[in-house]
C-alpha cells in the first residue's frame, strides 16, 4: 500500500539529467496525506503547489490554484511544507527539503524583498535589480545592536568581526555566483559595514573610494550585466567563440568610455584616441555605452581614486597611455609576406601610435610581432609567425599589458594605504568568486573556473563538516553515523593531471584595527595557458602539428580510471563535479594553450622607454621565474619551464587555499532570478539551476547525510507527548520522547538520542507534525 509511495523522490525541472542522481528523496510515507499541500510539477517544469483530495492506489486527485483538478501519478507528487512554514528565514527549518519548497520559500520572500535567506551557515542572495530599503546607517546599527536578526550580508559581516575578536582567528567571506548575480554588490555591502565600524578613522573613507578603480579596470560590460567584473566574460562566449580563437578579454571596459568621451581633458590628445567604434577590441562587442551611466563622471570619480590613493599625475598619464596601447594594438593588422601565410604588421596609425604610446621601437614592435626567436640546442632561430600566430601574439600582449596594469594599480593601492605598517595579524579576506558555470559548451575557461570552485567547495565541505562534528560531539553523538560527500576524485582529476592556470591579485585594506583583504579572484587562464603534466607536455601532444583530437584522446587514455572522468566522443570529455556533469570540448584547447605571451614580448617590453611596461616586463619575468613560453620552446628538448609556471599558478591556488583554511569562513551565495535584470521576475528553472550549482543544494544534501533537524528533548516531548496512545511510566522529557519514536516506529538510523537533544535525518519531523496538525 502506503510504502510503494515512499520516498517519493522530486522529479526535477528538465535542467539536466545528470541531476537525477542527485535527488533529493523524502523519506517520508505518504500515508494519510489526504488535504494536505503537495508540489505538482507543470509540463513547462515549474512547480505549482497543489491539495491533495484524495489518493487511490498509485494515482491521486489534486487541486490546483484556478480551480483545477487534476488526476496524477503519485509519485509525481512531491510534500510540500505546512503553511506555517511559508517564508522561514532559514531553509533548514523547513520539514521538507525538496527542490519545489525551497524555491518557494525563497520566492515567498524575494515578492517581499526579503533578498537574503540562510541555508544552515550560507547566506543565499537573490539579486533584486532594484534599490532595497535594507541598507544604510539605520540597519548598519540595528545589526551592529543585533535589534535585527533577519538575514544579512550585514549580519555575516558582524559574525566575522565578532568571530574573528572572540577567536582571534581571521575570517573570510567568500562570495560566489554568476556573472551578474550580485557578487560585487555584496562585497561593497560587507566593505560598508566594516567601513561603518571603522569609525572615524579616515582610512574607510579611502577603502570605499578605491572601489572605483578596481571597478573601472575589473569590469568589462557585457550583455548579461552592465556591471560584470569579469574578464573572461559571456559576451566573451557569444562574441568570440564564434571567432574560433581567442582574441582578447577586453571586450569593452568601463574606463574605455570615459577616456574617449572626456576629449576635454587635454592631455588625453597624446593618447591620440578615436571614438570607440573604431577600436577593434571595443567592435567585438556591440555595447558602446551603459545606459545612465555618465561617462565624464566616472573618470572624474577614477581620476579623484587614483588621487586619493596617491597615484602621481605622472603615472596616471602613463596608466591611461597603457590603456590606450591596449585599444590601438587590437587595431595594428597584418599582411601577408610569403607563400607559407607569414605575416608582417602593416605601419600604419596603430603600429606607429602603440610604438609612441608604450615608448618602443617601431622596428623591434614590428619583430615582436611577426617573429619568434627559438631555442634549437645552443642556436636561436628566427621563425617567422602565421597570420593566427601572429594574431594570439598580439592579443596575448594586449592581454598582458592589462592584466599587469590592473596588478600594479592594486599594488599602488596597497601602498598608499600602507598595509604593511597597520598589519595587526587579524583579517578578514572578502573574495569575489565566479560561480560554477556550465554552458550548452564548455571550453578552457569553464574547466578553470569550475576547477577553483571544486577547490573551494572542498573547503566549503570541510568546513561545514567541522561545524557539524562539534555540534555532535557535544552531544555525545555517534559521529561515525554520519556520512560526508567528498569530492576529492574529482579534484584529483584537476590536480593530477591538466592544473588550470589560475591567478590571484590580492587587495589588502586596513581598516581601523583590521587587516581588510579583498581578493579578486580572476581566472586569466588563456593568457597563459592549459597546464598540461609531464607526461601530457611531450612534444608530440604539444607540438605544432599537436591537435585538439590528440590530445583529447591522450587525455582519456591517461584519466579514464578516475570516475569522475568520462571521455565522450571527438574530442570531448565529460567531468562529474560537485554540481553536476559538464561536457567539455577540448577544441581550441591547444590554441589556447599556445597563446602565451612569448619571451619576444616580454623582452620588447622591457626595452621600452615608459617605465610602466619596464616594470611589467621585469614582474613577468619575476612571477615565472622565467620565461612564460609556449610549447614551441618545447623544441629545445628537455624542458621544464613549463611545468616550472604550472608550479607556480597552482601553488598560488594552493596558497590562497591555504590562507584560506586557517580563517574561519562565512559563505555568500548569490543568485540571479532572471537574465533580464528586471526586478520582480523570478524564474524557477534558472534559480534551481543556480541553487546547484552554487552548493545551495549541496550544502542541504549534505546536512542530510548528517542528522540536520534537531530538537530539545524537552520541547519534543511537550509538541508530540499528547500523540502517545499509551501512559509512559516515567514523565521525563528522554522517556516520553523515546516512546514517541516507538510508537511512530522511526528507524534508528533515522535520528540519535544526543544528552540534550534529539537529532533527526531530514523528513522525519515532518512526518510527526503532519500526524500532529491532523489531530489537533
Ligand atoms: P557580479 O559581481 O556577480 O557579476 P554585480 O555585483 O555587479 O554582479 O551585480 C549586478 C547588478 O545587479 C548590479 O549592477 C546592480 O544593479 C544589481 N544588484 C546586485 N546586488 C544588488 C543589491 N543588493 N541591491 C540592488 N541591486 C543589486
Ligand atoms: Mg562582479
Amino acid at each position: 500500500g502506503d510504502e510503494d509511495l515512499d520516498s517519493a523522490a522530486s522529479p526535477l525541472p528538465s535542467v539536466s539529467a545528470s541531476h537525477t542522481d542527485r535527488r533529493w528523496s523524502d523519506t517520508t510515507s505518504y500515508a494519510g496525506k489526504k488535504k494536505l499541500r503537495s508540489w505538482f510539477q507543470l509540463p513547462n517544469g515549474n512547480w505549482e503547489l497543489g491539495k491533495i483530495l484524495s489518493i487511490s492506489g498509485t494515482e491521486s486527485v489534486i487541486s490546483l490554484p484556478e480551480g483545477k483538478v487534476l488526476k496524477v501519478k503519485s509519485e509525481n507528487l512531491v510534500s510540500a511544507n505546512p503553511d506555517i512554514l511559508d517564508g522561514v528565514d532559514d531553509l533548514m527549518q523547513l520539514s521538507y527539503l525538496n527542490e519545489p519548497s525551497v524555491l518557494y520559500n525563497l520566492h515567498y520572500r524575494y515578492k517581499q524583498d526579503m533578498i537574503y535567506t540562510k541555508a544552515g551557515p550560507v547566506l543565499v542572495a537573490i539579486n533584486p535589480f532594484k534599490k532595497v530599503a535594507l541598507y544604510g546607517n539605520y540597519y548598519i546599527e540595528a545589526y551592529k545592536s543585533k535589534s535585527i536578526e533577519s538575514p544579512h550580508v550585514y549580519a555575516i559581516t558582524d559574525t566575522a568581526i565578532r568571530e574573528m575578536i572572540r577567536d582571534e582567528v581571521n575570517q573570510s567571506i567568500i562570495i560566489s555566483g554568476e556573472s551578474g548575480a550580485g557578487k560585487t554588490e555584496t562585497a561593497k555591502i560587507a566593505m560598508q559595514y566594516l567601513a561603518a565600524l571603522g569609525g572615524g578613522s579616515g582610512i574607510e573613507y579611502e577603502i570605499l573610494k578605491t572601489n572605483p578603480i578596481l571597478e573601472a579596470f575589473g569590469n568589462a560590460k557585457t550583455s548579461r550585466n552592465d556591471n560584470s567584473s569579469r574578464f573572461m566574460n559571456h559576451a566573451y562566449e557569444q562574441c568570440f567563440l564564434k571567432m574560433n580563437h581567442v582574441v582578447s578579454i577586453l571586450i569593452v571596459l568601463h574606463l574605455f568610455f570615459p577616456l574617449i568621451m572626456d576629449s576635454g581633458i587635454h592631455k588625453l590628445e597624446k593618447l591620440n584616441l578615436m571614438s570607440a567604434k573604431e577600436y577593434k577590441y571595443l567592435r567585438q562587442s556591440s555595447c558602446y555605452s551603459i545606459n545612465g551611466v555618465d561617462d565624464a563622471e566616472q573618470f572624474r570619480i577614477v581620476v579623484e581614486a587614483l588621487d586619493i590613493v596617491h597615484v602621481s599625475k605622472e603615472d596616471q598619464e602613463s596608466v591611461f597611455a597603457m590603456l590606450a596601447a591596449v585599444l590601438w594594438l587590437g587595431n595594428v593588422s597584418f599582411t601577408v609576406i610569403d607563400n607559407e601565410n607569414h605575416v608582417e604588421p602593416v605601419a600604419d596609425e596603430g603600429l606607429i601610435t602603440v610604438a609612441k604610446l608604450i615608448g618602443c621601437d617601431i622596428g623591434e614592435l614590428k619583430l615582436a610581432l611577426s617573429t619568434r626567436k627559438m631555442r634549437v640546442g645552443n642556436d636561436t632561430i628566427v621563425q617567422n609567425l602565421t597570420l593566427s600566430q601572429a594574431t594570439d601574439t598580439r592579443d596575448a600582449l594586449a592581454k598582458s599589458i592589462y592584466a599587469c596594469l590592473f596588478e600594479w594599480l592594486v599594488e599602488q593601492i596597497n601602498k598608499s594605504l600602507a598595509v604593511g605598517k597597520r598589519r595587526t595579524g587579524r583579517s578578514i579576506s572578502i573574495l569575489d568568486i565566479y560561480g560554477f558555470e556550465s554552458f550548452d559548451r564548455n571550453s578552457f575557461e569553464q574547466f578553470c573556473i569550475n576547477y577553483a570552485n571544486e577547490r573551494l567547495q572542498q573547503h566549503f565541505n570541510r568546513h561545514l563538516f567541522k561545524l557539524e562534528q562539534e555540534e555532535y560531539i557535544q552531544d555525545g553523538i555517534d559521529w561515525a553515523k554520519v556520512d560526508f560527500e567528498d569530492n576529492k576524485d574529482c579534484l584529483n582529476l584537476f590536480e593530477k593531471v591538466p592544473s588550470p592556470l589560475t591567478q590571484l591579485r590580492v587587495f589588502v585594506l586596513t581598516t581601523k584595527g583590521v587587516l581588510l583583504c579583498y581578493i579578486f579572484y580572476l581566472v586569466v587562464c588563456h593568457a597563459f595557458g592549459i597546464f598540461i603534466q609531464a607526461d601530457l607536455t611531450d612534444e608530440e601532444s604539444t607540438f605544432p602539428n599537436g591537435t585538439d583530437l590528440t590530445f583529447a584522446n591522450k587525455l582519456k587514455q591517461h584519466l579514464n580510471s578516475n570516475p569522475c572522468f568520462r571521455g565522450e566522443r571527438d574530442k570531448s570529455f565529460t567531468v562529474s563535479h560537485y554540481a553536476g556533469e559538464v561536457i567539455y570540448d577540448t577544441t581550441g584547447f591547444l590554441e589556447k594553450n599556445r597563446d602565451l605571451l612569448h619571451l619576444d614580448s616580454i623582452e620588447l617590453l622591457s626595452s621600452c622607454s615608459c617605465h610602466l611596461p619596464q616594470i611589467f616586463a621585469s614582474n613577468m619575468l619575476s612571477q615565472s621565474n622565467k620565461p612564460v613560453v609556449g610549447p614551441l620552446y618545447k623544441a629545445g628538448g628537455a624542458d621544464s619551464q613549463k611545468l616550472s609556471v604550472a608550479t607556480k599558478f597552482k601553488g598560488q591556488l594552493f596558497q590562497l587555499m591555504q590562507r584560506l583554511e586557517s580563517t574561519t569562513p562565512h559563505f555568500i551565495r548569490c543568485i540571479k532570478p532572471n537574465n533580464f535584470q528586471s526586478p520582480g521576475l523570478y524564474e524557477q528553472g534558472l534559480v534551481l539551476q543556480q541553487l546547484r550549482c552554487c552548493g545551495v543544494l549541496e550544502v542541504v544534501r549534505i546536512s542530510r547525510s548528517g542528522f540536520p533537524t534537531r530538537m530539545s528533548h524537552q520541547k519534543f516531548a511537550r509538541r508530540y507527548g499528547f500523540l502517545l496512545l499509551e501512559s509512559v511510566a516515567s514523565q521525563d522529557p528522554l522517556s516520553v520522547s523515546v516512546a514517541i519514536l516507538h510508537q511512530f516506529n522511526i528507524l534508528p538510523e533515522m535520528y540519535q538520542v544526543g544528552y540534550t537533544k534529539l537529532f533527526f535525518r531530514t523528513g522525519q519531523i515532518g512526518m510527526l507534525e503532519d500526524t500532529r496538525n491532523r489531530t489537533l
